[in-house]
C-alpha cells in the first residue's frame, strides 16, 4: 500500500473516524521530520501497537522561541517519506502552518509545574507550544497509542501529565533514546554539526555516563554526580545550559539519589543546541 499524505485536519480526522467505526487501532509517531533511526525506532514500535500507523511532520512555529532555530531547521521531504515507507506508514499526517494555526487562533495548554526549570527555563513558552500542538494532533488524529522518544525526557513527562489531566484517553508510550555507535543521542540538529564540533558534542554522553559511573561506586550526592558531570563537559562544549538531577517518575529536584533518577543535561556545541539524559537507579549495595 502506498503511503497516504493528507495535509487537512478535517481530512485527517474523517480518515481516523472511519477507521476507529470500523474497529481499527491507531497508532501516531509525531515529529517536526527530519526523520533518523530514533524516529524509525518509534514508528517500528508504532508499527507493532497499531494497525494504521500515523506519522505526522509539522515543524511547529510554536514552540521556537524569537531567536531559535526555526528557519533553519531542517525540512527533508523526500527521505522522511522514503524512511517512512520502509517503516511500514499508512498515513503520513503533514499539516500546512495555516491549517494548524488560522486566523482567529487563540487557545493554549499549560503545563507549568512540569515544564518548570531544566528546558522550560531556557526556552520561555516552549512547552506551551509542545503541548498545544501535541493535543492538537491527539485531537486530529484520535489515535490509541502515541509514542514519544525518553531523550526529550521533559516533553515527555509534559505530555503525559497533559493526557492524564485532561482525560484525553490515549495511551502514551515512551521509547528509548538511539544513539550513534560513539553514543551521541540522534537528533535532527546534529546536522548543524561540522566536522569538529560533532566529536565535541560526544561529552554530553560521557558526561552523563561518568556520573552513573560514580553512583554505581555508591555516591548518590546530586552535587557530586552533577559535578563529574560537568567535568567532563565543561571543558569541551561552547556553553552549558544545565546539568541536572531529577526524580525521574515525577520530575521533582532531588539533593541525592533515593530510587530512581535521571541526570539530565542541554548544552550548545557550534550552532547546535544539544539535550541529553540518562536514568540513574539506586542499587543497593550489600
Ligand atoms: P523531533 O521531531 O526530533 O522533535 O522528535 C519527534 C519524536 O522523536 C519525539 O518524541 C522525540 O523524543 C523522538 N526522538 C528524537 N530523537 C530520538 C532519539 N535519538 N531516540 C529516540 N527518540 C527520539
Amino acid at each position: 500500500m502506498p503511503i497516504r499524505v493528507v495535509s487537512q485536519p478535517l481530512a485527517m480526522q474523517a480518515l481516523a473516524e472511519s477507521h476507529r467505526q470500523a474497529g481499527g487501532r491507531i497508532a501516531l509517531v509525531p515529529t517536526m521530520g527530519a526523520l533518523h533511526e530514533g524516529h524509525a525506532s518509534l514508528l517500528h514500535e508504532g508499527r507493532r501497537r497499531g494497525d494504521l500507523l500515523v506519522l505526522s511532520l509539522f515543524v511547529n512555529p510554536t514552540q521556537f522561541g524569537p531567536n531559535e532555530d526555526l528557519a533553519a531547521y531542517p525540512r527533508t521531504m523526500e527521505s522522511d517519506l522514503d524512511i517512512a515507507s520502509r517503516a511500514g506508514v499508512d498515513v503520513v499526517f503533514a499539516p500546512p502552518d495555516a491549517a494548524m494555526y488560522p486566523p482567529g487562533f487563540e487557545t493554549t495548554i499549560d503545563v507549568p509545574n512540569t515544564a518548570r526549570g531544566l528546558c522550560g527555563a531556557v526556552r520561555p513558552g516552549h512547552f506551551r507550544g509542545v503541548a498545544t500542538v501535541v493535543a492538537k494532533l491527539l485531537n486530529i488524529v484520535r489515535p490509541h497509542v502515541a509514542l514519544f522518544g525518553e531523550k526529550d525526557y521533559q516533553q515527555l513527562m509534559v505530555i503525559r501529565r497533559m493526557v492524564q489531566d485532561l482525560d484525553m484517553g490515549v495511551e502514551v508510550v515512551g521509547m528509548p533514546t538511539v544513539r550513534e555507535a560513539d553514543g551521541l543521542a540522534m537528533s535532527s540538529r546534529n546536522r548543524y554539526l561540522s566536522g569538529p564540533d560533532r566529536a565535541r558534542a560526544t561529552a554530553l554522553y560521557r558526561g552523563l555516563q561518568a556520573a552513573r559511573a560514580l553512583a554505581e561506586q555508591g555516591v548518590f550526592e546530586a552535587t557530586s554526580l552533577v559535578g563529574v558531570a560537568r567535568a567532563v563537559i565543561e571543558p569541551t562544549v561552547d556553553r552549558i545550559d544545565y546539568v541536572e538531577l531529577r526524580d525521574a517518575d515525577t520530575l521533582a529536584a532531588i539533593a541525592r539519589l533515593e530510587k530512581n533518577g535521571v541526570l539530565l543535561v542541554a548544552a550548545h556545541v557550534g550552532r547546535a543546541r544539544l539535550i541529553d539524559n540518562l536514568r540513574i537507579a539506586l542499587v543497593d549495595r550489600p
